[in-house]
């Protein structure tokens, strides 16, 4: 009956929360230990240019290896963000990649974007942390672009821009991520002091066979480059969609179909291609 039906819901409830905060509790602390013997490592995806068809940027993408397979960033970032450990992993990655823009002069010509979430710009000074690091490793900091999510961005208060202008002001490359998932307003982009535009691998998907989301990507991309931003469409996955990507007028295309996230010595063997020199 209807009561003894409502009494299992609730249980079922009960039991999948209690389930969850296990989850939590587990992953945290698997996280934890891999944090405290520095066992995250760094990939890095190549990030291509339309118009020489060579690699203008890397992408710095955490990796977490664990008892053989990799748990992916997308389910353990959100916990990392409710634990705090989010800042932990931050300064792991942001030194990891540091680490290796000054032990290799291959590296010397490429842009290098780093993940930065909302809870890293938040919990603490995050600017100030960055502008350390930068003179503690000597590292221009224009070759550094931090990449913000469209979402982390609007949750600032009041949209005041103040930290993306203080990174800006350190002399970074700021780049607005996962562009289109957000519901900012076109205004907003405008005033945003970002010198590139991620959108979002939900509109790649569709490109091919969807008219209407072709045409959305197209007002977008002239948009954005009527007001001085570069384009980079991600989760290019085909020369298809490659070809269309470029008609459209995007700059830049990140994707499966160049090349995927790899270790550090992969890509600098994937920089030393034909395809890459002269
Ligand atoms: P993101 O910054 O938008 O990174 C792009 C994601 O798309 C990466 O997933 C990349 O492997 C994946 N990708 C690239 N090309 C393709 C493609 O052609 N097809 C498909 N299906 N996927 C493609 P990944 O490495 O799993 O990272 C997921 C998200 O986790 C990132 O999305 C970013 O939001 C977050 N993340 C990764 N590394 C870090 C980090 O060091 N710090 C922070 N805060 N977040 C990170
Ligand atoms: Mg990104
Ligand atoms: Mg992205
Ligand atoms: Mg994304």
């Amino acid at each position: 009956n209807a009561k003894q039906a409502g009494g299992n819901t609730y249980r079922f409830y009960q039991d999948t929360m209690a389930d969850n905060y296990r989850n939590i509790v587990a992953m945290r602390n698997k996280l934890q230990a891999a944090l405290d013997a520095e066992q995250l490592q760094v990939y890095y995806q190549p990030v291509m240019e339309f118009s020489t068809g060579k690699t203008v940027a890397i992408e710095s993408l955490v990796r977490w290896q664990h008892q053989g397979s990799f748990i992916s960033p997308v389910s353990f970032i959100p916990i990392a963000e409710q634990t705090g450990q989010i800042i932990q992993i931050g300064e792991q990655v942001m030194k990891m990649v540091l680490r290796d823009l000054v032990e290799n002069p291959g590296l010397a010509k490429l842009s290098v974007a780093i993940n930065v979430s909302a809870q890293q710009l938040r919990r603490y000074d995050f600017v100030q942390f960055l502008g350390a690091v930068l003179a503690e490793y000597q590292i221009d900091p224009a070759r550094i672009c931090i990449e913000l999510t469209e979402s982390a961005l609007l949750e600032e208060q009041g949209h005041t821009l103040a930290l993306p202008n203080q990174i800006k002001a350190l002399g970074c490359q700021l780049a607005i991520d996962d562009f289109g998932t957000g519901y900012s307003s076109l205004s907003y982009l405008y005033r945003l002091p970002a010198d590139i535009v991620k959108l979002d691998r939900s509109f790649t998907r569709d490109l091919t066979h969807d008219l209407k989301q072709r045409k959305i990507v197209e007002m977008l991309v002239s948009t954005c480059n009527q007001i001085g931003k570069t384009v980079v469409i991600e989760g290019v996955e085909t020369a298809e969609m490659s070809e269309l990507c470029q008609q459209l007028g995007c700059d830049r295309a990140q994707g499966y179909y160049y090349a995927r996230p790899m270790p550090l010595a992969e890509l600098l063997t994937f920089l030393n291609r034909p395809a890459e020199q002269g």
